[in-house]
């Protein structure tokens, strides 16, 4: 729901890049129902257990879909599937951070896809708009970098500057694509670019097997590995369908313009599974307590959680101004027991947990 008005423009189409993921799935099911003729370059457009679900959906709206065979490491391959757009999302970035080459499996895609989809753009004279499917890691890498913000909290005027290729490369990857993107809009004025920048994106996936880090973390929650107890990690929190909604906002509300943190909760690890306690507690070993911060401080390294993320995140709140996007875009926030619970149900349903 908006408390801004705007329309989804179906006169021409729209593209879609990285359809077969999460976030991005909500997106074209919104743009779908709308009406709009979606363009979705895909890696495999033959692989039906990754765009089955895109097909489903368009035959159950009132829009249509065409996918399209592109790569975000590929000059030129989304050329064809740009011809004619109007608004082009760029969703697509590996988000993970199980990674051992993260140049190789971070960085280039991020950051020269970026290139590959924003010199498309230039090339393609109907694209008026290209929303841009940053993150609130572009903005801060632990949650004690929100205290260095204005007024203690971050807003859409900071950048981030302390990840880098050692250290939370995923963050530094979000980093360098914005960048890259803000740099081509600004060398051309026939497209504008408008930024969506959200925390950690919760709530259930309409692609079957989602393979998006969200559900990586979710799944440590409900499958015991918490059961002792969870760190007290701060993050933003927001729900994948009101993203939906802001993604189709930044694209067309007339007056958008740059970047917008898409956030509706400040929390943690443990916040995030004390929440679930009362619908799932009985059933699933979910963490009740707190884990002391020193003994994350001293087994985190054998779990991948650097020492200097435990000291700079855990414990720490997370505070940002999410104010642009709701008074600019209209957005509005489910709760987030909404959000969790809505996506655990369907985490169970597609065998993800084990009864305790
Ligand atoms: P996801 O489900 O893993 O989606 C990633 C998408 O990127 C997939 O469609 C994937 O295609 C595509 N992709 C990856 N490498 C590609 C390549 N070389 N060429 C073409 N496509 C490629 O993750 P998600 O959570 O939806 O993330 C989508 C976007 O939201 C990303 O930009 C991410 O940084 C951003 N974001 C996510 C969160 C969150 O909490 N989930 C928070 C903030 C920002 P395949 O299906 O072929 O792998």
């Amino acid at each position: 729901m908006s408390t801004v008005d705007f329309s989804v423009d179906t006169s021409k189409p729209v593209l879609v890049t990285g359809a077969t993921g999460y976030v991005a799935g909500w997106v074209v099911k919104r743009l779908l129902e709308a009406g709009a003729t979606v363009h979705a370059p895909v890696r495999d457009p033959d692989n039906a257990a990754k765009v089955g679900h895109l097909i489903e959906l368009a035959n159950a709206s009132a829009g249509e879909i065409k996918l399209f065979k592109a790569d975000l490491l590929t000059d030129g391959s989304y050329d064809d599937a740009m011809r004619g757009c109007g608004v082009v999302f760029h969703t697509a970035s590996p988000f993970t951070v199980n990674v051992k080459d993260a140049q190789k499996e971070l960085i280039d895609p991020a950051k020269l896809g970026t290139r590959n989809v924003l010199e498309a753009a230039n090339r393609t004279e109907t694209v008026t708009r290209v929303v841009l499917t940053s993150s609130c890691a572009a903005i801060y890498t632990d949650a004690k970098d929100t205290h260095d913000g204005p007024n203690g909290r971050i807003d859409e005027s900071v950048w981030n500057t302390s990840a880098s290729l050692h250290y939370q490369p995923y963050s530094y990857s979000k980093t360098v694509a914005e960048q890259e993107a803000w740099t081509i809009a600004k060398a051309q004025a026939r497209w504008k670019l408008v930024v969506v920048n959200p925390s950690l994106v919760l709530g259930p996936a309409v692609n079957g097997a989602p393979t998006s880090e969200s559900f990586n973390i979710m799944r440590q929650l409900g499958d015991g590995s918490m059961k002792s107890g969870a760190p007290r990690y701060s993050f933003g929190a927001v729900d994948v369908r009101d993203l939906a909604q802001a993604h189709l906002a930044a694209a067309f509300v007339p007056d958008a313009e740059g970047r917008h943190i898409v956030s509706a909760h400040s929390t943690d690890l443990l916040e995030l599974g004390l929440t679930l306690q009362a619908k799932y507690g009985a059933d699933y070993p979910l963490p009740k307590r707190a884990l002391p911060k020193w003994l994350v401080w001293l087994v985190g390294p054998m779990v991948g959680l650097p020492r200097k993320t435990v000291s700079r995140s855990v414990g720490e709140p997370w505070r940002a101004d999410n104010s642009k996007g709701i008074k600019a875009l209209g957005l509005t926030y489910r709760p987030l027991k909404v959000s969790l619970e809505d996506m655990f149900a369907q985490m169970v349903d597609t065998g993800a947990f084990k009864r305790v």
